[in-house]
């Protein structure tokens, strides 16, 4: 391409200070070029290592000052192939088990190429972007069994998710005054299993409640919230002069997958007055498969659920859905009028309540777009297979791991984590076997901390993810093993 697409000199072929470009084809062709290469690197994906560590040299590149003048296009793509596209977290590979991450899809990909170029802002009005997100919820709603008065949004994901439901309990709790004179000395507390996510203690946290308003309940060896040290926990801290509030159920823990009795944690909810909240970020998708909805039973009589998009249900980052049995109760704990968002039921500011009504952003992006085009493009039922796919193979792995004497498996697996151990390896072990694995770009582990002992950790979550990835797992920590084990002589 020759020439700066939107120099000085373009002025007299489009409007002096746009930043269209003066002569369209170029631009046209890189835009193809770009696309062709995302082709490319998704269909050759499972050939690259999993992940590669950045040279010193690529890391150094992003030191530079801010540009003064503008570049080709063409040459700041470059650079996007040289310095950015080898160096991603690797989580569209088959083998990244990393994390609970997805892997993403071409639809999803290319939904987000048409939501950026509509360049939609979600907070509100009256337009088409809204509703897509407003379909996307009833869709969320109708997989968790909640009624029709349900609403919700599309979020970042489950940290922000969590986040709103703790401000929308807080709401439920104290009331409007909540919102104008902050708890004052009200102790209010939640609970969750001690396997909760640790967004839930940061929610409790930004909400101005502390984090030590949660209370974490001892797990059963299911990693299931013990319900009678909850209803013990209840009963003394209301001696105590505080207030419960809210318990937050987890369906899926993210260590292990654990799924609290949900049913169970429903009618202490009942019985105590409280604001049933569930963290399902992953385990939501379990609601697709009748074989695995059993599992989550009780998850329909929430006050709230909140889940991702991003995880197992493979939209592109970021999105994560809060649904609130009650509409009303969201609206109440957020609405703020102000002049210039005044509705006016006509035109462009109908259509109430707005997205921003109902949570904490104003500006929002068209989320819901990538959302809406997985579902439509694959069906309840493709997904699903995913969801069952990827607990086959947990269940595999779990096997295979426990028929092979070197490894140990650590922890019952209820969907998709399988938690391992090298036979008499330390924490420093497991360390340098997760850390080998990454640095080798063979496949991608985590560790966690389960009973005081660093163990790896396989989430399965990726649609890519074949039989022949998860048996690779094993034959990778049995040679990482060999790396970091010295075996004593026969
Ligand atoms: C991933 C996860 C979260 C956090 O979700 P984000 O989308 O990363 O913000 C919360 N809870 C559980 C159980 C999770 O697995």
């Amino acid at each position: 391409m020759d020439g700066h697409l939107a120099g000085p000199h373009a002025g007299e072929r489009s409007c002096a200070g746009s930043l269209d470009p003066a002569e369209w084809r170029a631009l046209r062709i890189l835009g193809h070029q770009m696309l062709d290469d995302l082709f490319d690197d998704l269909e050759a994906v499972r050939e690259g290592p999993v992940w590669q560590p950045m040279p010193d040299d690529i890391r150094a590149a992003w030191q530079a000052p801010l540009p003064h003048s503008g570049a080709d296009p063409v040459d700041v793509y470059a650079d996007y192939r040289r310095l950015v596209a080898p160096y991603g977290v690797g989580n569209r590979h088959p083998r990244f088990f990393g994390w609970v991450h997805g892997g993403g899809t071409v639809i999803g990909m290319l939904a987000e190429m048409l939501a950026a170029g509509l360049n939609a802002n979600c907070g509100g009005r009256d337009h088409a972007p809204i509703e897509v997100e407003r379909q996307v919820v009833r869709w969320a709603a109708e997989m968790l069994g909640f009624p029709k008065e349900a609403g919700g949004l599309v979020l970042s994901g489950t940290s922000m998710a969590n986040f709103v439901a703790v401000l929308a309990a807080r709401w439920a709790a104290l009331g409007g005054a909540v919102r104008e004179d902050g708890i004052g000395g009200t102790r209010l507390m939640a609970y969750a299993s001690d396997g909760a996510h640790m967004c839930v203690a940061r929610a409790l946290d930004m909400a101005g409640l502390g984090s030590r308003s949660l209370r974490l309940i001892a797990c059963d060896d299911a990693g299931r919230m013990r319900i009678p040290d909850l209803a013990e926990r209840l009963e003394a801290d209301r001696a105590a002069g505080m207030t419960p509030f809210m318990v937050v159920g987890t369906a899926g823990s993210v260590d292990i997958g654990a799924i609290d009795d949900l049913a169970g944690l429903a009618e202490m909810c009942r019985e105590n007055g409280l604001w049933f909240h569930v963290d399902a970020a992953f385990g939501a998708m379990a609601m697709l498969s009748d074989r695995l909805q059993p599992l989550l039973r009780g998850i329909e009589q929430a006050d709230s659920v909140v889940f991702d998009f991003h995880k197992w249900m493979q939209v592109p980052y970021a999105a994560g859905c809060i649904v609130v049995r009650d509409q009303a109760v969201l609206r109440a704990a957020f609405v703020r009028q102000a002049d210039y968002l005044r509705p006016t039921g006509r035109g462009l500011t109908a259509g109430e309540p707005w997205p921003v009504d109902l949570g904490p952003e104003l500006s929002r992006g068209f989320r819901a777009l990538k959302v809406w085009m997985t579902i439509r493009t694959y069906g309840a039922d493709r997904l699903r297979a995913v969801v069952e796919h990827c607990c086959v193979l947990a269940q595999r792995l779990a096997a295979t791991i426990a028929r092979t004497p070197e490894l140990e498996l650590v922890a019952p697996v209820a969907l998709n984590i399988v938690c391992l151990r090298v036979a008499g390896g330390d924490d420093a072990t497991h360390d340098g076997i997760a850390s080998w694995l990454q640095e080798t770009g063979r496949s991608v582990l985590s560790t966690t901390t389960l009973g005081g002992r660093r163990v790896l950790r396989a989430a399965i979550v990726n649609h890519r993810t074949r039989a022949s990835d998860v048996d690779a797992i094993v034959s990778d920590v049995l040679d990482a093993r060999n790396v970091f084990v010295v075996m004593p002589r026969r």
